[in-house]
């Protein structure tokens, strides 16, 4: 299946260590600049989509796309067996089940 959402993601393996994904075109590389949001395309659970983003091109993403949620990029986000909390504001939280969107994929 293919993704409904913008490529800005996608870096593995998730260390901990989040950077922004976002490509000018599909073979650039990726931006790679310390991420700073954390953007939910959608968290719908079978199409749920999520990729981290530096302050530039949070910019972009808000001016060209429409997105679920955010919030600020932390090293939780960048971790695997975490899932995007809906509490209020979100936060990514570690999961022992795949029953949260985003859990590990
Ligand atoms: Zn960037
Ligand atoms: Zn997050």
């Amino acid at each position: 299946m293919t993704s409904p959402f913008p490529d800005l993601g996608g870096i593995a393996p998730r260390v901990g260590d989040p950077r922004c994904g976002s490509k000018a075109f599909p073979t650039s590389r990726p931006c790679s600049e310390p991420a700073t949001w954390h953007v939910a395309w959608s968290l719908t659970p079978e199409t749920a989509g999520f990729s981290l983003v530096c302050d530039e091109h949070m910019d972009e993403v808000q001016e060209k796309y429409v997105y679920a949620d955010r919030h600020p990029a932390e090293i939780a986000c960048d971790m695997p067996s975490t899932g995007w909390s809906l509490a209020a504001p979100s936060r990514c939280v570690p999961v022992s089940s795949d029953d949260l969107p985003g859990g590990d994929r």
